[in-house]
């Protein structure tokens, strides 16, 4: 007997490759950075969210192979069981101090984070509400927690004030991303924040790309703002600027003391290694006294803008170190792609479903590992490009 779903997977999978779907992972051969070896090739990235530079500093590398001497490798346990080590500890208690909220609490990732948090604080008698460009570990956050889902479009706050006005939800939560992470735009917080105080709703906020780059010191999208509010919970990974890996929530201690109570995530999986916060702790220093980097990142951001200025290619409005160009079609993202790589650039092509369908592009980030004339190399082989067209 023939097993067809083997046989639909196949059919499936050719159908991805014909519509230039298809993805392919790369292989890295160096540790992460601006300059990396990739399929054998030396290449000039711009498509990592190490925004600082900091995946392969040696100070972090230091902290890390001390730490494992100290404390071994594995966590060995559960949070709850006996897997909570004084380094966990002291990473969250710096956190929570560092971004001037009242508790913080470390999860693995920032995917199990966001479902963590949204399935412990709402149920099946909650409402959800979440902008349409928000990340994907936000959106099964959603249906995860069986609350009732809305969806807004992109910014679209008209739209959100109604569909919260409304819920007769007994408890309201809205999803946002502080930083949109496929388009680089910084979220209005502000004007997010009274609306969920006016209709008495919670606020999360996914600042996986602002923290260590927006805000006093890299306190990230709150600070940028100088927003307070015991209504938002906040999220930080721990994997993009901070150069490590794992995330942190931070909120009302209440918030916290909840979570460990009830975040499936957090509760029913194995601690990270404790190393990971040994060398957190070391990042937090150099995030904190990071404006060198962040005054390099922003200069090198407005080189890039200032530089296709003008230009056939179409920039989307973001001041952050996200700077996608937006293409259309796959077929022509990948193609544009791959004439950057053959120059010795590596920027990888966005498509659906990551993105809306036609709006592939060229997602570029910049890091403060970046030099100008890296940029400047950038610049010149997108006009050359564009030129061909
Ligand atoms: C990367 C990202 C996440 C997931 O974080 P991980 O630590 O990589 O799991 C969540 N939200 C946003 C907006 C992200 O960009």
């Amino acid at each position: 007997m023939p097993f067809a779903a083997l046989a639909r997977l196949r059919d499936d999978l050719a159908q991805l490759e014909a519509q230039g779907l298809k993805r392919q992972r790369r292989l890295l051969e160096s540790p992460q950075g601006t300059h990396i070896q990739v399929d054998g090739r030396a290449l000039v990235s711009f498509c990592s969210n190490d925004y600082l530079g900091l995946a392969s500093h040696p100070a972090l590398c230091d902290a890390a192979s001390a730490a494992a001497q100290t404390m071994g490798v594995g966590a060995g346990a559960s949070h709850l069981i006996t897997g909570h080590h004084a380094a966990h500890h002291a990473f969250e208690t710096r956190f929570a101090e560092f971004v001037g909220l009242p508790a913080a609490l470390l999860f693995s990732t920032g995917y199990m984070a966001n479902i963590g948090v949204v399935t412990a604080l709402l149920g099946r008698d909650g409402a959800v509400f979440g902008d349409r460009l928000n990340h994907a570990s936000l959106n099964d956050a959603a249906l995860l927690s069986r609350a009732k889902f809305f969806r807004y479009p992109h910014n679209d706050l008209a739209t959100l004030d109604t569909q919260l006005a409304a819920s007769t939800a007994r408890q309201k939560l809205v999803l946002v991303d502080a930083v949109f992470s496929m388009d680089g735009d910084i979220a209005p917080l502000p004007a997010l924040l009274a609306l969920c105080e006016r209709h008495d709703a919670w606020l999360l906020v996914d600042d996986a790309h602002g923290f260590g780059v927006l805000g006093h010191n890299g306190r990230g999208a709150l600070s940028h703002f100088g927003l307070v509010s015991p209504r938002i919970v906040y999220m930080a990974t721990l994997g993009k600027a901070a150069g490590v890996a794992g995330a942190v929530v931070a909120g009302a201690a209440e918030v916290i003391d909840w979570l460990v109570q009830s975040a499936r995530t957090y509760i029913y999986t194995t601690a990270t290694p404790p190393l990971l916060s040994a060398t957190l702790l070391a990042s937090m220093d150099l995030i904190e006294s990071g404006d060198a980097r962040r005054a390099q990142l922003q200069q090198l951001i407005q080189q890039l803008r200032d530089g296709l200025a003008g230009s056939a290619w179409q920039l989307m409005a973001s001041d952050t170190p996200i700077q996608p160009v937006l293409i259309g079609g796959n077929i022509a993202a990948l193609a544009a792609s791959q004439v950057l790589l053959e120059r010795g650039m590596l920027v990888s092509a966005i498509r659906p479903p990551t993105v809306p369908v036609n709006a592939a592009r060229l997602r570029i980030t910049l890091s403060a590992a970046h030099t100008q004339a890296e940029v400047a190399q950038l610049v010149v082989a997108l006009n050359a490009l564009q030129a061909h067209d």
